[in-house]
């Protein structure tokens, strides 16, 4: 739901996921809230009660919105709308793993100074927000939930292990990555990567994933433990990326 809708759909129809809306994996709608006004002037906004700069979007276009896109969604479906917001808890993978579960998510995107409490409170189970800044309008932060979430799906990436051994996802920052030429500028591709064995690289992966997440995210490996332990002899190892994951 949002006064921009070809914000949503022009980033959303592109690359990766746009190939999982035209291959049938997800289903993006765009709502038009000012569609559904019913105000002469087809205004979805007005000045805040008790004074203050800026516009506040209104109940009544955001309701009437919501009451028809929730018309369309059968009642058994699991369903949960999101505001995305300042105030929300903050964005996370573990967030786009929950978020994932459900058949039916529906985001609000506010404009503005934001959107009348009592409409929040009467239709929204959750606010996200995507970090501790503000930005112009809900519609890119429900971009990169809507992401998340997709890439998380089935089918969306080649395999589920193109995600399990990525940054945060694994529990710590990605491996630096290579690819073809050998060399680029005088700087070589590490030796061990061209060796063919797989073991080996393996835990080179492992090793210099966990030197960058202790320059870098200290929190995140002081979290897991487990996986700098695993670097201790004959301790289990990381899987390998698959050859044929999109990125
Ligand atoms: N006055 C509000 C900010 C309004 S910004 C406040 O101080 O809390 C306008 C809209 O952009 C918000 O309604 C929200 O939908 C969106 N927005 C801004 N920053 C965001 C963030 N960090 N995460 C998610 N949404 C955000």
């Amino acid at each position: 739901m949002t006064l921009f809708p070809d914000m949503v759909r022009g980033v959303l129809s592109e690359s990766i996921i746009g190939r999982a809306q035209s291959g049938g994996l997800i289903e993006v709608f765009c709502h038009n809230i000012r569609d559904f006004t019913l105000d002469k002037h087809r205004k979805t906004d007005d000045t805040p009660y008790g004074g203050g700069v800026g516009m506040v979007m209104t109940c009544q276009p955001i309701y009437d919105c919501y009451a028809n896109l929730k018309k369309e969604i059968p009642e058994e479906n699991r369903t949960r709308v999101i505001y995305m917001s300042p105030k929300g808890r903050i964005f996370n993978h573990e967030i786009a793993k929950e978020l994932s579960e459900y058949d039916n998510l529906i985001f609000l995107c506010g404009h503005y100074e934001g959107v009348d409490q009592r409409v929040l409170d009467e239709i929204v189970d959750e606010e996200i927000s995507i970090g501790d800044y503000v930005v112009t309008g809900g519609e890119i932060p429900a971009c990169i939930v809507i992401d998340a979430v997709s890439r998380l799906i089935d089918g969306v990436l080649a395999s589920s292990e193109c995600y399990e051994g990525e940054s945060v996802a694994s529990g710590i920052l990605e491996y630096p990555q290579y690819t073809k030429p050998r060399e680029f500028r005088g700087r070589e591709v590490p030796e061990i990567l061209l060796s063919g064995d797989h073991k080996k690289i393996d835990r080179w992966r492992l090793e210099e994933a966990v030197k960058i997440t202790r320059e870098r995210r200290p929190d995140l490996l002081d979290a897991h433990p487990e996986i700098e332990e695993s670097l201790l002899p004959k301790e289990k190892k990381r899987k390998r990326n698959p050859k044929n994951c999109l990125e």
